[in-house]
């Protein structure tokens, strides 16, 4: 029988343990602190994004093509489908929204949890909470020794110790000083769906937390635009969050070195020609009023105020005073707001990190090194990071169902 030691009890470690001990390993579960799935129950504010429901394909659309590669046997192997079947088995229910992301009905994060561990309790794997890994170590081949402060273990080792975002959930990149003692290269960790700093934003007295904008695209462009996401942006005390500037941070890491400014379309339905016509319409409507009170008419709070700023002298016009050449500069601004430049993107704010093992030096058929026979990685861990919509969820825990399978049924060579 063998003998599996699954290291972190999240997505992925969980998944890999019952999946282990399913097909006969004898399973232990080493959990740094003292619950299971704690990113899971502040997934999707509480409500957990369990993953996204749609072809193979189309779900693995979504990556970077060489995460896309990588992980094309797993989501096979285990797919959203599957995933639902299971969390479905002990009474939960779920629903997809239009847009694809499948959350629990009239259910929580805790209930999610609560389905995967009860499967991990009845496929009898010995749990061991509060209980961090202190190192691991090449014993001899195929075996790996792994110390906590009171006990080691020996056996074919899972390491599902999560990224290094939200630290407090325990996830602290332990996993991947192991990895690079193992000899694997870690590729550098980033943010990625993260909220944004920003700086030199037009006025930022009128720089309100709290208030959000409904379905606005995001860009960030250096001369060029390189990244841009349609949703809602929401503004916080020192820049902008919401699935907008989740969505583009990733990008707007990697190139942070030299100055990202951010810019919003407020009406991205709309060419810019429309917008300057309805400007027109609402001057010829109104003209003793002035543009400002336009802007606080549309936007909500106090945005109406921090775009007017924007416009400089134009917003004390009224509106019998509007050209058609000044309609069209609005409607510039309207179409191409620019909010201000990205100071810093807090990775530990993140949903996600990217980077970490690279996916090089994996095998992603089984998940085992390619570097160390018996050592096998699956989750945040990996140099993976999806965008927002239950897509991390999801590669977490089809990685953690081929790491349990392979490790439970070592090839050969191992
Ligand atoms: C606020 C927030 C919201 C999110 N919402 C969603 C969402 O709705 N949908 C979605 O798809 N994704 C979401 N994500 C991302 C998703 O939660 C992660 O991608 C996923 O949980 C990663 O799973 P994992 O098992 O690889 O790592 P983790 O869930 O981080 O689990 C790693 C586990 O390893 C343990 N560990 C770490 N070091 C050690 C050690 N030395 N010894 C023993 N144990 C150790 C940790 O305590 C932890 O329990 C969200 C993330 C955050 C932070």
């Amino acid at each position: 029988m063998s003998r599996v030691i699954v290291i972190g009890g999240g997505a992925a470690g969980l998944i890999a343990s019952w999946r282990a001990a399913s097909l006969g390993a004898e399973v232990t579960l080493l959990e740094k602190t003292s619950r299971l799935g704690t990113k899971i129950l502040i997934s999707g504010g509480g409500k957990c994004n369990i993953t996204h429901a749609g072809e193979t394909e189309e779900v693995l659309a979504a990556f970077r093509p060489n995460e896309r590669k990588f992980l094309r046997p797993s989501f096979y192997a285990f797919g959203s489908q599957d995933v639902l079947k299971l969390v479905q088995h002990n009474g939960l229910k779920v629903y997809t929204r239009p847009d694809g992301r499948v959350f629990p009905v009239d259910g929580t994060a805790r209930d999610v949890v609560d389905s995967l561990v009860s499967h991990v309790r009845r496929s009898r794997v010995r749990i061991r909470l509060d209980s961090p890994v202190l190192g691991i170590e090449k014993t001899e081949p195929g075996k790996i020794s792994v110390k906590t402060a009171q006990e080691s273990f020996q056996g074919k080792v899972i390491v599902a110790v999560g990224g290094s975002s939200y630290p407090k959930t325990g996830s602290t990149g332990d996993g991947w000083e192991w990895a690079k003692r193992a000899g694997h290269t870690i590729v550098p960790v980033r943010a990625a769906l993260a909220p944004m700093d920003v700086t030199g934003a037009s006025t930022n007295a009128d720089w309100r937390p709290g208030v959000a904008l409904r379905d606005v695209t995001l860009s960030a462009r250096q001369g060029k635009v390189f990244a841009c996401w349609r949703g809602d942006l929401l503004f916080s005390h020192h820049g902008v969050s919401g699935p907008c500037a989740l969505g583009v941070s990733r990008d707007v890491d990697e190139r942070l070195g030299d100055k990202v400014g951010l810019e919003v379309d407020l009406e991205p339905d709309l060419t810019q020609s429309s917008v300057a016509q309805s400007i027109m319409s609402w001057a010829r409507k109104n003209p003793r009023k002035h543009v400002i009170s336009l802007t606080i008419e549309r936007l909500p709070n106090s945005l109406g105020a921090l775009f007017a700023s924007s416009l400089g002298q134009d917003r004390h016009r009224l509106g019998q005073e509007l050209s058609e050449k000044t309609c069209f500069r609005l409607a510039e601004r309207v179409k191409s707001w620019q909010i201000g430049s990205v100071a810093h993107v807090p990775l530990e704010k993140g949903e996600v990190v990217a980077g970490g093992v690279s996916l090089e030096e994996v095998d992603y058929q089984t998940m085992e090194s390619h570097l160390t026979d018996g050592l096998y990685f699956c989750g945040e861990v990996l140099d993976i990071a999806g965008p927002v919509g239950g897509y991390n969820l999801q590669a977490a825990f089809s990685t953690g169902f081929v790491a349990g399978t392979s490790a439970a049924n070592p090839s050969p060579k191992s």
